[in-house]
């Protein structure tokens, strides 16, 4: 057992020796609700608590690899259910039945030795665990009969930082997923005398895995019938040649990111505490961040402070049932799109269908295995990712469009100042931009574009925010830096770019840009800082360009 499957062990099994602890006063309570049913009024309700709160134990036992309490449960679920639907008053048989289900699960529970199962609920947590675990560069295998087209891809796939084996034949590429499987496949469609060929490798391949590979078809044809070949061999995307080689890259590291900066955060609302823990345990493990909620009726302020991007939902929860809950949260404006899913032992079809239909994004039946659980979870909480980031990114560079950039602006501001503390705003332009496009083409143009906005992006601190301001304007906000940093730090990063060579067919050159850079504590607020970088932006180019200015101060350095 490595270190960290130790660990997982560990605070594994705290929560499953909690949970046995509590399950004869669970059998209580279960036996308590019978009584409360038999002595009691007709009508549902008494039936309604004995059933929910046996089914609850059949879920959780089953999740904790409980095997033999888990089926007396369900036979008490079986009953329970039974019981809901009979027309005529229950006969001595039931009872005795009833009776018998409770003895079994007491001398179940008596006899339970707290290992038991827990090896394997391990080693499914560990394998999850695992799988999440961000391998340095990304692999990307690319299949492409046309060498040509092959070869400039590869190369220009590279240049976004993956690694990438590409191959001309699909047997090639069949062979090497089942020796070593990549982390994202881009996929020609159509092969020599073999028009869909890319979607029917990619189905045998995925048909044959318990995790699906994430696919990208490329293809000169957007046809409805071939992308709908793609979406049944399990594509994520697809791209029509000519490709936009940035759009493609971005479609790649976010298929390939599963654990991103910012962890998902995942709400779990279940009245069973440990098995709450142990869900959360499970998403923890894969990076994520969980707030628990066992009392249902208590989930409204954590909603609003712990924020998060998805709700894991038990079904049946004393004072009010999941679909309820859901279609409460979804009538909150913010709300109204969170992915919410059904993390339940109910099997019965039907209500399954009915909890989707008021709101729910997915069920999933309770015991799930870590894998599942995780990928069901990340994959609709990315969805709601891409989501906000198409609202706050510029699709061409990933770079904080302007409208996100200047809410950052203001954010880093009201944070600066009662802190103290300085904040530097900067304005870059590129030198003669409108040259380069007349001269080499939009493309090449976009190119540099995309050169500049990741050379910026990995010179600066995670702290500061990138943004493009406008076509071949760019921002940067620096909080906590002082003016002198900020000039050395944007000189640093305009000699870095001028050495910069750009490939336009036969010919290479090279760009600059100019730059003005404002200090906070020389201009006050936001929209003064905004002139006063725009002041010196301007004065940058007027001495000549390729230059960096501080506006109200130290001067430029001309190379
Ligand atoms: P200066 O040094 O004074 O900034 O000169 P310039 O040519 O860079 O400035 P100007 O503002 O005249 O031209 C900017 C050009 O940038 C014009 C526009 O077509 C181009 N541009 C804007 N957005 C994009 C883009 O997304 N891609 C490409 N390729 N070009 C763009
Ligand atoms: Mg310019
Ligand atoms: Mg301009």
């Amino acid at each position: 057992m490595n270190t960290k499957t130790a660990v997982i062990a560990a605070k594994l099994k705290k929560i499953r020796e909690s949970y046995i602890k509590q399950l004869p006063g669970q059998l209580e309570t279960i036996r308590a609700a019978y009584s409360a049913f038999v002595l009691g009024e007709q009508g549902n309700a008494p039936l309604e608590d004995l059933h929910r709160r046996i089914h609850t134990m059949k879920g959780a036992s089953a999740s904790f690899r409980l095997g033999i309490l888990s089926s007396f449960s369900l036979a008490g679920e079986n009953l329970a259910k039974e019981a809901l639907r009979a027309a005529e008053p229950l006969g001595t048989s039931w009872h005795q039945k009833m009776q018998e289900v409770f003895d079994r699960i007491e001398q179940a529970i008596s006899s339970i030795d707290s290992l038991q199962g827990m090896e394997l609920q391990i080693q499914e947590l560990a394998i999850a665990a695992e799988e999440t675990t961000e391998r340095e560069r990304k692999l990307v295998y690319l299949c492409e009969d046309d060498s040509y087209q092959r070869l400039t891809l590869a190369t220009q796939i590279g240049c976004f930082g993956f690694e990438v084996l590409s191959f001309g034949e699909l047997e090639h590429l069949i062979n090497a997923v089942q020796s070593a499987p990549p982390d994202v496949i881009v996929m020609d469609m159509i092969f020599p005398d073999r028009p869909l060929g890319g979607a029917e490798v990619m189905q045998t391949i995925q048909a044959g895995r318990e995790n699906q590979i994430p696919t990208v078809f490329i293809s000169s044809q957007g046809s409805l019938s071939n992308r709908l070949s793609a979406v049944r061999a399990g594509s994520s995307a697809y791209f029509v040649k000519p490709l936009n080689v940035t759009e493609l890259c971005s479609t790649l590291s976010l298929l390939t990111s599963a654990v991103k900066p910012e962890p998902y955060r995942v709400m779990i609302v279940d009245d069973e505490p440990q098995l709450a823990e142990y869900h959360a345990l499970i998403l923890q493990e894969a990076g994520m961040r969980t707030l628990t909620i066992n009392d249902p009726l208590q989930v409204m302020s954590p909603l609003f402070e712990f924020k998060p991007d998805l709700i894991l939902m038990d079904m049946y929860m004393p004072g009010c049932d999941g679909m309820e809950l859901a279609k409460a949260i979804r009538q909150i404006g913010a709300y109204f799109s969170i992915p919410i899913v059904y993390l339940s032992s109910e099997t019965d079809l039907e209500k399954q269908f009915q909890a989707l239909q008021t709101g729910g994004d997915a069920f999933l039946t309770k015991p799930i295995k870590p894998e599942r659980l995780v990928s069901s979870v990340a994959a609709r909480a990315e969805r709601m990712k891409i989501i906000r980031s198409y609202m706050v990114r510029d699709s061409m560079t990933g770079l904080f469009n302007h409208t996100a950039t200047k809410e950052h602006l203001d954010t880093t501001i009201a944070l600066a100042q009662r802190k103290q503390e300085e904040v530097c705003f900067a304005m870059i332009d590129v030198d003669k931009f409108k040259l380069v496009n007349d001269t080499y083409g939009h493309p090449i143009g976009d190119r540099v574009l995309i050169a500049l906005s990741r050379l910026i992006r990995q010179r600066v601190r995670k702290a500061d925010t990138v943004g493009r301001f406008g076509g071949e304007e760019f921002a940067v906000v620096l909080p906590a830096c002082s003016l002198t940093e900020a000039v050395a730090l944007l000189n640093e990063l305009r000699e870095s770019f001028a050495a910069v060579s750009f490939q336009a067919k036969d010919e290479t050159f090279s760009c600059t840009f100019s730059c003005g850079i404002a200090a906070l504590s020389l201009y006050g607020d936001a929209t003064a800082l905004t002139t006063g970088a725009d002041e010196a932006l301007y004065a940058a180019k007027a001495g000549g360009r390729n230059l960096v200015v501080a506006a109200g101060g130290i001067g430029g350095m001309k190379k």
